[in-house]
């Protein structure tokens, strides 16, 4: 009876007390010390701090302290900034869309006052006193006015003494003070006009000042510890965003992925397509295992970046990722290799006006800049048809013919006059070449084919095509399998289910992670199916991170699997086959990873590289 009474008595809904749902919400936002640290930072940054000194004792068990030197809360507002939803800095939903201020939502300092002591200092230019507010457990303890400069203060003490779990939770002392260094980097770099001073566990990790004022010399201040080695600058302005990195050469690259940080709009985010993108724009020249050191900062029309994704913001969510990763690949391939770029680079100097961007002035310019809709689908029409992206990083299949990304150059007419010019009758076989490369003579030119970039253009669009008609042949398979997949490959094969049932798998739940393969499309029927069902599901994966779109990776997986591979041996006839539904597709020049399909060398272009012309 009394345990019932209990029981009823629990089961009753009731509103949270502010004061837990703060403690629910620190769990959230303030996973860790580095959060603190990141939180008051930015906060110290939307208050248009100039200079901020952070201060980490027991990696932040201890103490995150943080000292800026901006507007100060006014007296009356200092409680209030630690209730929940708080905020100075939208005021309606619209504001979500445009959003540049770091903070937004108004949960930190509850969050953070909720799981700690701490104690805020604070004086606005207006007021004569400062005031003093003293928070443990979220409880208020002190309201007090305090002498102290302008600007604020916040000591944040003994963070999760009131969540025993949580404490427990955090890693080994060494690790938390990883992430809070990185962390204070990341704030660093993506206000190179603020001064910062960073002290951890009583050693002084950095203090930058006006001589580091330039995005260059703050990364290289703090990413490249005592190499005298520049970093490279890449810049390239397009109507979808700005892009400006400095990366370090690829013989001072590191074995963790750590040290590339990426900033959209100033906010430092984790983006696994950028991180590709850049390491993809290294291709060959990056050793196996290898990461870049550096920074990339994009400006991007905020309208066209959500970051009210995750609580603590590190993800964004970006409405032309592809278009993106791709510019970005192009211009790091490009600068690392002395081509010029896609799009107007310009070169700053030393005492550039942009260098010198304040945070407001960037605010502002952000704000202004709006990218034409005409030029947008220019350029989106020059990157779905001249795509070069290639993933070096994939398993065997993908990279088969070489590691090496050659981007085609179709503007260059003596390696690739427009194929429509051949004519196809005089096109006579002369063989195959490392049992890879199909050689052809067609008039006066010598033409080399990628026997498997080819055959993975054509299926490609062969596979887009059938996707839209929805007119898949499958080949049932004579004892269908059984597959058990790991929990994330059963989510990802949920999502991509549908699609993968448009081009032929005839696929069914078994209960748990195990699913039943009774058909497959019939351009894979000859290879072992489970084995292909889970290197597409693999493919489709990888391909996703890179920032593809679902069906364009199950796309291009299939063709790639499917397709002919270096070593297959093709008769003169399907040689020829091969070569004029090349020409047939859409997009003839590259492989969908953007590989040339084939070369054409001119006889006037031997000639000139004999001497003879
Ligand atoms: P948010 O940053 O999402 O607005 P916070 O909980 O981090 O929410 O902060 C609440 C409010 O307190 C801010 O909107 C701001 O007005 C004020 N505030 C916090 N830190 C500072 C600071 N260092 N300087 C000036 N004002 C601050
Ligand atoms: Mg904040």
């Amino acid at each position: 009876m009394n345990n019932r009474s209990v029981n009823k008595n629990k089961r009753w809904i009731r509103p949270l007390t502010e004061r837990l749902i703060n403690k629910i919400a620190a769990g959230e936002v303030i996973e860790r010390p580095a959060a603190v640290l990141k939180e008051l930072v930015e906060n110290s940054l939307d208050a248009g701090a100039s200079r901020i000194d952070i201060i980490v004792e027991k990696s932040g068990t201890k103490l995150v302290s943080v000292l800026d030197d901006g507007c100060g809360i006014n007296p009356e507002q200092l409680e209030i900034a630690f209730s929940r939803h708080a905020t100075s800095k939208i005021s309606d939903f619209n504001d979500l869309d445009n959003l540049l201020s770091y903070g937004f939502r108004g949960e930190a300092l509850p969050s953070i006052g909720s799981v700690s002591r701490t104690r805020m200092v604070t004086k606005t230019a207006e007021t004569d006193s400062g005031m003093e507010i003293f928070i443990e457990g979220g409880v208020v303890q002190s309201v007090k006015p305090a002498a102290v400069p302008n600007g604020t203060k916040v000591e944040v003490s003994d963070l999760f003494f009131n969540t025993p779990a949580r404490r427990k939770f955090l890693k080994a002392e060494s690790t938390e003070a990883r992430y809070l260094t990185r962390n204070a980097i990341a704030l660093a770099l993506g206000a190179p006009d603020v001064r910062f001073s960073y002290k951890i566990n009583g050693r002084k990790l950095f203090a930058l000042d006006d001589q580091h004022r330039e995005l260059n010399k703050r990364a290289k201040a703090l990413l490249m510890g005592n190499s005298k080695e520049d970093l490279i600058e890449v810049i390239s302005d397009s109507p979808i965003m700005n892009l400006r990195a400095y990366l370090s050469s690829p013989e001072n690259v590191r074995q963790n992925q750590n040290s590339l940080y990426v900033f959209i709009n100033r906010r430092f985010i984790k983006s696994p397509s950028i991180n590709h993108a850049v390491r993809f724009g290294y291709g060959e020249l990056l050793p196996k295992g290898n990461y870049p050191i550096g920074v990339v900062f994009l400006e991007i029309n905020p309208g066209h970046v959500d970051v009210n994704v995750h609580p603590t913001k590190a993800e964004v969510r970006l409405s032309q990722e592809r278009q993106i990763h791709d510019i970005v690949y192009q211009a790091v391939k490009r600068t690392l290799r002395g081509e010029p770029s896609l799009f107007q680079t310009r070169v700053i100097s030393e005492d550039s006006e942009s260098e010198r961007l304040t945070a407001a002035e960037a605010i502002r310019r952000a704000r202004a800049y709006k990218p034409p809709d005409q030029a947008q689908t220019e350029i989106k029409e020059l990157y779905d048809n001249k795509k070069t992206e290639t993933d070096n990083s994939r398993k065997e299949g993908f990279g088969q013919s070489t590691n090496k990304t050659i981007s085609p150059k179709p503007a260059d007419d003596t390696l690739q006059p427009p194929a429509e010019k051949m004519d196809l009758n005089r096109l006579i076989y002369l063989g195959s070449f490392a049992e890879l490369y199909l050689l052809f003579k067609e008039g006066d030119n010598l033409i080399l084919v990628d026997q498997h970039a080819a055959h993975e253009r054509i299926l490609f669009e062969e596979i887009i095509k059938t996707m839209e008609r929805g007119a898949a042949v499958s080949q049932n398979l004579l004892f269908p399998v059984n597959i058990d997949m790991s929990p994330e490959r059963y989510e990802l094969y949920e999502e991509s289910k549908k699609i993968l049932s448009t081009i032929g798998f005839v696929v069914e739940p078994f209960g748990g992670n195990t699913i039943i393969l009774s058909a497959v499309p019939i351009s894979l029927s000859k290879k072992s199916p489970e084995k292909m069902f889970d290197s597409i599901l693999e493919d489709v994966e990888n391909l996703q991170k890179a920032g593809y779109e679902l069906h364009k990776a199950v796309a291009e997986s299939m063709a790639c699997r499917a397709a002919i591979m270096a070593g297959d041996r093709l008769t003169e006839e399907e040689a020829k086959r091969l070569f004029r539904q090349l020409l047939k597709s859409e997009n003839k020049h590259c492989c969908p990873h953007g590989r040339p399909t084939f070369l054409n060398i001119s006889r006037y272009e031997l000639d000139v590289k004999f001497g003879r012309k």
